[in-house]
């Protein structure tokens, strides 16, 4: 069974970044009928925080993408970490070594002091610079070989790179890559504290966990070649690998806050739907032919990993408006009026707007293209009686436009059905009889009826605005 995860680190919110990556995982596993875990990888305690599991879990409930199991928090499984990588020396592919951190400090330090020096000399000595190159080589311990410790020395466990050779990973979007071993370090597993390593616990983690397929950022694609090891060296099968490509901003720099790489509770806030934001972040980095709108039933069924992109996305919010307007045209509308009635800028409507803006919502929602734009686009159903005009608007209430009000006042007040449909007859017929376009009075009541908020033809408003509240709002203009 296909069984794929999504491995944070709590350390902030959840980045959409983060979020594409949890998407295409719970994609893959329910396109393939397996399963989708959540691990929390707070090994690191000093950067870990509560508030930041509970920002990803948030994040990842309000898109959709619960895991099928209860998180699994990696600082709890310590203790087997720790068995694994001593079993890791028993098996002779791991070893203890004494090297202190103030040593591989020293070598450090050595190395930037030659190269200080070939800077400086324009060149070194061969002794030199053949120990220069050893000191930039990855590292090996003068004591993976099997050399006696020294008495109560305390040791971190490092795992013992093959001599020769090399490592092809197939991974299922970059393809494969190669590199040879002595290009890699004798990584730390455990450290001196007893404490793994983030290297050791994503290995022995993913294996405990049953992964089968781990999609993540390409940020981690040299870890690959230091987790693949130590699966091999256990005798466990490595996972499938697919990369994906970092999101981009617009102008092809990484991405950064500028550009939009906030945690998913900011589109929330700027009032996009999880859906859209699905849809949208599907797009970046996987494509089905030139489908833009893609319904969650149709991505579970055309998901897969060959049509994940190899190169980088770039963020693109006049698209994600697209979408996102789709998505809000489709949606229930009592579903929108509760979202848009639990943001902050609706705290203070009264019971009247709200009530109008509810049974204005299915117009609404096709000319709003976020939740949080719903409130401009609702404005004119707010109690803004009585509405001063100003400037060209007052200038359309001349004594002309002022009898027209009025005749319109008493054309409207004859209406017993008030709907759409016959307002707008009654606007052409009286603008047929007087001889006149549409184009003398549509401004003129717009002005009158909504004092310029951005609003629907204005028989529609009229419909939205009732009976009792348009007649009103003409006839204040009147006096
Ligand atoms: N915890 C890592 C991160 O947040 C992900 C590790 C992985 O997916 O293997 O970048």
């Amino acid at each position: 069974m296909v069984v794929t995860r999504f491995a944070p680190s709590p350390t902030g919110f959840l980045h959409i970044g983060g979020a594409r990556t949890a998407l295409f995982s719970w994609l893959y596993a329910r396109a393939n009928g397996g399963k989708y875990l959540l691990r929390v990888e707070d090994t690191d305690l000093e950067r870990s925080t509560q508030a930041a599991v509970d920002a990803i879990l948030d994040g990842l409930n309000w898109l959709g993408l619960t895991p099928d199991e209860p998180p699994v928090f990696q600082s709890i499984q310590a203790d087997r970490h720790r068995q694994v990588a001593e079993e890791l020396v028993t098996r002779g592919a791991a070893y203890h070594c004494p090297v202190t951190p103030a040593e591989l400090q020293a070598r450090r330090d050595e190395a930037e002091a030659l190269r200080t020096k070939k800077a400086a000399d324009g060149g070194l000595s061969d002794e030199d610079a053949q120990r220069l190159d050893e000191l930039l080589k990855p590292y090996r311990s003068p004591w993976r070989d099997g050399r006696p410790l020294p008495d109560g020395a305390a040791t971190v466990v490092r795992l013992r790179m093959p001599d020769e050779g090399s490592l092809t990973v197939n991974d299922r979007v970059q393809g494969p890559v190669t590199l040879r071993y002595a290009e890699l370090d004798d990584l730390i597993l455990l450290r001196s504290d007893g404490t793994p390593t983030y290297m050791l616990a994503v290995v022995v983690d993913d294996h405990d966990m049953g992964v089968t397929h781990v999609i993540r950022g390409d940020d981690h694609l040299t870890n690959t070649f230091r987790q693949t090891p130590i699966f091999q060296a256990m005798g466990w099968d490595a996972p499938v690998y697919a990369h994906v490509p970092m999101i981009h901003g617009p102008d092809g720099k990484k991405l950064s806050k500028r550009h939009g790489a906030l945690g998913v509770d900011a589109y929330r806030d700027m009032g996009y739907l999880p859906e859209a934001l699905c849809n949208y972040l599907l797009r970046l980095g996987w494509s089905h032919g030139d489908d833009e709108i893609i319904s969650q039933e149709q991505a579970i069924e055309w998901f897969n990993l060959e049509a994940l992109n190899k190169a980088p996305a770039r963020l693109d919010f006049d698209k994600l408006n697209a979408v996102n307007a789709h998505y809000m045209a489709q949606a229930d509308s009592d579903r929108l009026s509760d979202l848009y009635f639990a943001r902050e800028e609706a705290q203070g409507l009264s019971e009247t707007e709200r009530s109008r803006i509810r049974a204005a919502m299915d117009v609404l929602k096709t000319r709003a293209g976020t939740v949080a734009a719903l409130h401009d686009a609702s404005r004119f159903l707010h109690e803004i009686r009585p509405i001063r005009l100003e400037g060209k608007a007052a200038k359309l209430l001349s004594e002309e436009g002022k009898q027209r009000v009025r005749d319109l006042v008493s054309r409207f007040g004859e209406v017993t059905d008030w709907s759409d449909a016959i307002l707008k007859q009654v606007l052409t017929r009286y603008c047929e009889e007087m001889g006149i376009g549409i184009g003398k009075v549509g401004p003129l009541l717009r002005a009158a009826l909504t004092g310029g908020a951005p609003a629907p033809d204005i028989s529609i408003v009229l419909e939205l605005l009732g009976r009792e509240e348009s007649l009103s709002r003409l006839s204040d203009q009147l006096n």
